[in-house]
């Protein structure tokens, strides 16, 4: 299958951190993709700016490196690499300081799309939209790349919004959340609003519940001091869950455009109901198994941070008003695993008798095996009268489409070629970063105003026992947390 390729203008992207941990195994490699699909025009210039002192050459070098061990590609990656490597070049410079801005000032081109890529510490955002404009390196169709956190409250992301919004409009300013950049996700939309079948169903009338997952098996690692001041509600909840119940529960867009996309997220935040703190489960996971406690890994042997959070929430509109939205996530669990599940209605009423429950479940798999399940009811097979059976309709992408069908673009890749051609759709809008703060703030003070410690569940397990419970109560249960 040949797939339909939009082509990119040329450009300069400079990366901002282009050699931290972000740029090694994720932009730079996912940009050598891309250069591999014929995506990248070949006047197209990638520039890494970062503290380091460092040739080019050297650079270079490093980018040859994270390829290899991040890049996975198939054969004759050396001569690609090589053409790749060409167009690759380094300045050291300091976003806060005086050092590197003339070099970069002779390299970067004006004629082209200026990208910049803030792959660097939050604290650096604002100096770096200072420097870029008063440097002279920006103009109506330059853009920059914000990465996550984007804020660590309502009040912070605030003054962001505001420092950015002092250099450039909204419309340059591309706040990345990965989530969005992913395959499924985009075909959640394609699913909801490319066919008849599922929008009429897709409401509080047919659909029970929806389930959103993200586990991970993996715990803070190294990232500890960062992730102690965070926990999953700022970490997880407040960007990329909300972001998936967004694309769930919004209205359907008049079009697939970047504000009329973001204008029904953001309705969608707006009429999420106030949390109860205390009805939120918040979990830490113990040292279990083969790695050290959640407080063993931050170095705080009292810490109240939540590396789990498992909450019910309700969308008060009339599309949902009576749905309920079960999300979780957390680390040290039993399976990497991120799924969205819509639980749709028992039938009204069953011509066959008595039968257990059958529901039909749409299953939207973010990782691993991308891929959407549709559960639907049959008749068992063989002698013996009509006995029902769930069985999965399976839409794995990769099987759907057949043999040859080009690998999904990781969500990096995919979202940096978005923002060399001026698309913002999958990105998140300073409206919404801001709704979404004002709803998760008052259950984050009052957390920490009473002191709440979270649960401590066992490490490999499905988290703790009070989430388990929380769907028990009402007579729902989670999806098994399995890979
Ligand atoms: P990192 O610490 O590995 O790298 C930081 C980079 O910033 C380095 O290249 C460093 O040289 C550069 N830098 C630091 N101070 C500088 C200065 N004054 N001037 C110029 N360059 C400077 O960080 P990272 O993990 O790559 O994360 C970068 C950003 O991406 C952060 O905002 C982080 O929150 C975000 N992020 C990272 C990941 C990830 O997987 N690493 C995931 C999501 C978001």
């Amino acid at each position: 299958m040949v797939s339909r390729v939009i082509p990119v203008g040329v450009f300069d992207l400079v990366i901002f951190g282009g050699t931290g941990d972000l740029a090694r195994r994720k932009i730079l490699p996912g940009l050598f993709r891309r250069y591999c699909s014929g995506q990248m025009p070949p006047d197209a210039r990638v520039i890494g700016a970062a503290r380091t002192e460092m040739s080019s050459e050297n650079y270079r070098e490093f980018v040859a490196k994270a390829v290899r061990e991040f890049g996975v590609v198939g054969q004759g990656i050396d001569t690609d690499l090589e053409k790749f490597l060409a167009r690759i070049e380094y300045v050291a410079i300091d976003a806060c300081g005086v050092t590197g801005w003339n070099k970069l000032i002779k390299l970067v081109r004006s004629d082209v799309v200026r990208a910049y890529y803030f792959s660097v510490a939050p604290s650096l955002f604002g100096d770096l939209a200072q420097r870029l404009n008063i440097h002279g390196l920006t103009d109506e169709f330059s853009r920059i790349v914000v990465e996550k956190p984007f804020g660590r409250d309502l009040k912070t992301a605030k003054t962001l919004n505001t420092d950015l919004a002092t250099y450039f409009n909204e419309g340059q300013i591309y706040r990345i959340d990965h989530y969005l950049g992913k395959e499924t996700v985009q075909n959640l939309m394609a699913v909801r609003f490319g066919n008849m079948l599922f929008e009429p169903l897709w409401n509080s009338q047919y659909v029970d519940h929806i389930q959103i997952t993200v586990a991970e098996t993996v715990g803070v690692g190294d990232r500890g001091e960062y992730y102690d001041k965070s926990g999953a509600m700022r970490d997880m909840v407040q960007n990329h869950l909300m972001q998936l119940l967004c694309l769930i529960a919004m209205e359907p867009p008049s079009k697939f455009d970047p504000d009329a996309v973001r204008d029904e997220k953001l309705k969608v935040i707006r009429a999420l109901d106030p949390m109860d703190p205390h009805q939120i489960i918040r979990g830490q996971y113990d040292g279990f198994g083969d790695g050290p406690s959640y407080r063993q890994a931050v170095r705080d042997a009292q810490s109240r941070t939540e590396s789990y959070i498992a909450m019910k929430v309700g969308v008060s509109n009339w599309r949902w008003a009576g749905t309920p939205f079960y999300l979780r996530t957390g680390k040290r669990l039993k399976a990497r695993s991120s799924e969205i599940t819509v639980v749709f209605k028992e039938l009204n009423h069953s011509i066959f008798g008595e039968q257990e429950d059958h529901h039909n479940v749409l299953s939207i798999r973010l990782q691993p095996n991308e891929g959407i399940t549709l559960g639907v009811t049959i008749k068992e097979p063989g002698p013996g009268g009509m006995r029902l059976v769930d069985v999965p309709l399976d839409m794995t992408f990769a099987e759907a489409l057949g043999e040859g069908s080009e690998e999904p673009p990781d969500a990096y890749e995919r979202l940096i070629m978005d923002v060399i051609r001026g698309n913002q759709t999958l990105f998140m809008r300073g409206d919404e970063v801001e709704a979404a703060w004002a709803w998760t703030d008052p259950i984050i003070e009052s957390w920490e105003a009473r002191g709440d410690v979270p649960k401590i569940y066992e490490s490999g397990s499905e988290g703790p026992e009070d989430a388990v419970q929380m769907m028990a109560r009402d007579t729902r249960v989670w999806r098994k947390v399995s890979p």
